[in-house]
């Protein structure tokens, strides 16, 4: 790995002041060995010649993600480390978790769950919920996670949409969930419940199962009949994910086992992961980067999963960096901004100088927050882009590569992208039958990507017709809308639904956000156009402001100074503070709430929001 390098956008608008380049040489090598060599392109083909595969050409994911090392040379390496407040830090190894999951995959058949059939937890982070979702996808089944904070409608729409099968989740949330909606859920046949206590208080009823009686008797008939994994092909379903719910109700997007190509592929190119590193992803497998990043492309690389239950708190995730030695570190812009509400200082009372690669996914990563990373881990934080669509990375900024603060970075090898012209809608238009790609580095378009990539979803579950209006002219239209420099640099303008016209112009929400950003009382910001008589829309800005700061009307009118010297003509007009903004619970700042909210206009689907505590 050569010098890491941040370069400036020349091309971008606004701004004041030239940032020089910074140069610096990262802490310490990778790992020696045949896997660091660092291979700066790659083809889907080579990458599926990483994996090993099944016989006849059968592609489990589970085989690559355990069974490989579990059987191999990594039997001994710890695959995850699960850390929890108050209670002791456990951990499997790769041959353990071979073993538990193969136990798992029997405990599902034995109920009955067959090839194609859909399981689900709604766990914390837990071994039950990696054990399920591995034995499920050695099982044959498709496994869906469900966030463990969901409350009792989300969890039964998307039961009753996945006509999931099997449920495994803990006894408070059976409780509270879903057994006053289990009668209307046909589909749901058993419940295994991870808590169950002792013998004599465990659930009896047949439908509702206690894990570890469940587990017991799998491991009797394991021992009497062996298992073995399923020979799944490499296009068959594999996970079913729900989106965000940013923008309006989730969707299902399912995945099939090939994808495991593409996570392996970009958890060594982009993550930088060789066997036994220290990695942390801090997102929740019921997202999909907790699921593609915090199981899948981590484990099929051989590297030690740390994994923690406890919800966000500053002292406690530099404490987890510090003691765990983390060496690479995945996690969201939201959770970056709140470690940077606290100040640098608080970074440096930790000794953070096992770090070696900080990643981030979710959100539009802010100039600001790049920047900060250098201070506070000495090492500027890398962006990558991607979707629930997508199943892994698309866009990314890699080890070696030189950063542009405020770009995603460059599209992944083997992944063709294009920055699309829109129509009068806003999103990418058909002209004469055929699409038409921009090549102006400053055009702003939707971003598209030409199907093939192996985690590509392969159906939006029981909308087909929504899935078949992804897909325009040989390409994937992402909703998103970006800037493709000259040099090949992505640059994130924002949503499609959230773009603002005002006066003529196109503003990104990302733009302004991240200028506001740049004032050294303002937390986080979002952005909405107001409807406004003269200019169509006017710019809004919601802030939160640092935790010593307080709102007035000086600091507002400040704040609206500043942005106009940043932003010329495409600064917010009004500024409001809020205590806190809406968020979904994967951590993306809801604008559409926001704008809802303005206008007085009905909220939509809450399913994901977060209740701030
Ligand atoms: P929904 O599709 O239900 O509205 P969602 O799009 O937020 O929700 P996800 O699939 O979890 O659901 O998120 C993907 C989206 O997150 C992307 O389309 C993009 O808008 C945003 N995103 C992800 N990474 C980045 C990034 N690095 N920079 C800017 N935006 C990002
Ligand atoms: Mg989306």
């Amino acid at each position: 790995m050569g010098e890491v390098v941040l370069e400036r956008d020349e091309g971008a608008g606004g701004g004041e002041g030239q940032r020089p380049p910074i140069a610096l040489t990262p802490r310490r090598a990778p790992l020696i060995g045949d896997w660091a060599v660092r291979r700066r392109t790659f083809t889907w083909r080579q990458a599926r010649g990483w994996l090993e595969g099944l016989p006849g050409g059968a592609l489990n994911i589970a085989h690559e993600a355990v069974d490989r090392h579990g059987r191999g040379d990594l039997a001994d390496v710890v695959a995850v480390r699960f850390l929890a407040r108050n209670e002791p830090t456990t951990e499997l190894t790769y041959a353990e978790l071979a073993r538990q999951t193969d136990v798992t995959a029997v405990a599902l058949q034995d109920l009955g769950v067959r090839r194609g059939d859909r399981v689900c937890t709604l766990l914390p982070r837990s071994p039950e919920l990696y054990l399920t979702a591995l034995g499920t996808l050695k099982a044959g089944a498709v496994y869906c996670p469900l966030f463990p904070a969901f409350g009792m409608e989300p969890v039964r729409q998307r039961l009753e949409l996945g006509g999931v099968r099997v449920l495994v989740t803990d006894s408070e949330s059976y409780a509270n969930k879903v057994a006053p909606v289990r009668d209307r859920l046909p589909d749901l046949q058993t419940v295994v419940v991870v808590d169950a206590g002792g013998a004599g208080d465990e659930p009896s009823t047949a439908e509702v199962m206690a894990w570890e009686t469940v587990m017991q008797e799998a491991s009797e008939s394991l021992q009497r009949n062996g298992f073995e994994i399923v020979s799944t092909r490499p296009d068959e379903p594999a996970l079913l994910h729900f989106t965000s719910g940013t923008t309006g109700r989730p969707k299902g997007a399912v995945h099939v086992h090939e994808a495991v190509v593409a996570h392996h592929a970009t958890a060594r190119f982009s993550l930088d992961l060789s066997p036994g590193d220290l990695y942390w992803c801090t997102a929740d497998p019921g997202w999909v980067t907790g699921t593609s990043y915090g199981i899948i492309g981590p484990l099929t690389c051989g590297a030690t999963v740390i994994t923690d239950s406890a919800d966000f708190d500053a002292k406690r995730w530099y404490s987890i960096l510090q003691d765990e030695k983390v060496e690479v570190f995945y996690t969201a812009p939201t959770a970056l901004r709140m470690l940077m509400r606290r100040g640098v200082e608080m970074a440096h009372d930790y000794d953070l100088s096992s770090l070696r690669h900080v990643v981030s996914v979710g959100e539009p990563l802010n100039p600001e927050a790049v920047l900060w990373g250098l201070e506070a881990f000495g090492l500027p934080v890398h962006d990558t882009w991607w979707q629930t669509e997508t199943g892994a990375i698309i866009v990314s900024n890699y080890p070696g590569m030189p950063v542009r603060p405020g770009s995603m970075g460059r599209p992944m090898p083997g992944v063709e992208v294009g920055v699309l012209e829109r129509g009068a809608d806003g999103r990418a238009g058909v002209v004469d039958g055929h699409v038409h790609v921009l090549d102006d580095p400053h055009a702003v378009g939707e971003l598209a990507i030409r199907p093939g990539w192996p985690s590509m979803f392969r159906d939006y579950l029981g909308e087909p017709e929504r899935y078949a209006k992804a897909f325009v002219d040989g390409w994937y239209l992402t909703g998103d809308l970006a800037r493709l420099d000259g040099d090949g640099y992505l640059w994130f303008v924002g949503r499609a639904d959230d773009v603002i016209k005002s006066a003529g112009h196109l503003i990104g929400p990302f733009e302004v956000e991240s200028a506001l950003m740049e004032h050294p009382a303002v937390a986080e910001v979002g952005v909405i156009g107001k409807p406004d008589p003269l200019a169509g829309e006017i710019v809004k800005a919601f802030v939160t402001l640092k935790a010593d700061m307080v709102p007035s009307e000086s600091l507002r009118r400040e704040l609206i100074t500043f942005g106009r010297k940043r932003l010329g003509s495409v600064a917010p007009r009004e500024i409001a503070f809020e205590e806190h903004l809406p968020h979904t619970r994967s951590g993306k700042v809801m604008r559409r709430l926001l704008k809802a909210r303005e206008l007085g206009l009905p909220e939509g689907d809450l399913s994901t929001v977060e209740r701030p505590a």
